[in-house]
């Protein structure tokens, strides 16, 4: 394992190399001075979408979900929980379906929700379907 990771600031969308030592002190991002991890998902575009999940060393747990959707919405609050329990050895993030229709389309979701883990830009699961904040925790441990 390497000395140090890179992570993609959640606020400004900057790169941080942070040693591993101190993934788990709670550091700040040296551009925007805010902190790395806010223990909840990030809300991503087509604009950081990739930024964030092929430069972060951390892997990346997305939530495909769109606004209109009632199991998306049950879920969001357990997708939120797992952040602070996932946070910082994954980042927890969001992708609107419906608002960004071309994302959704790239990654070939057909129902939402849908998790998909990525690990450097790379897909390594997906699991389709709301689940509860312990049971997204368990299945995202058991991919890595
Ligand atoms: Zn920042």
């Amino acid at each position: 394992m390497s000395d140090a990771l890179h992570v993609v600031c959640p606020h400004c969308h900057s790169i941080n190399r942070v040693p591993t030592t101190r993934l788990n002190q709670q550091p700040n991002c040296g551009q925007c001075h805010q902190a790395l991890f806010v223990a909840h998902p990030v809300e991503l575009t087509h604009i950081n979408f990739t930024r964030h999940i092929s430069r972060s060393d951390i892997p990346v747990l997305v939530d495909f979900w769109a606004p209109w959707c009632g199991p998306c919405k049950m879920m969001a609050p357990h997708f939120a929980q797992a952040a602070q329990l996932l946070e910082p050895n994954m980042r927890l993030a969001k992708v609107d379906t419906e608002a960004e229709q071309s994302l959704g389309a790239q990654y070939g979701i057909r129902s939402i929700p849908t998790l998909v883990l990525f690990r450097h830009g790379r897909e390594v699961a997906r699991q389709a379907g709301a689940m509860s904040a312990q049971d997204i925790v368990r299945w995202a441990q058991a991919q890595n």
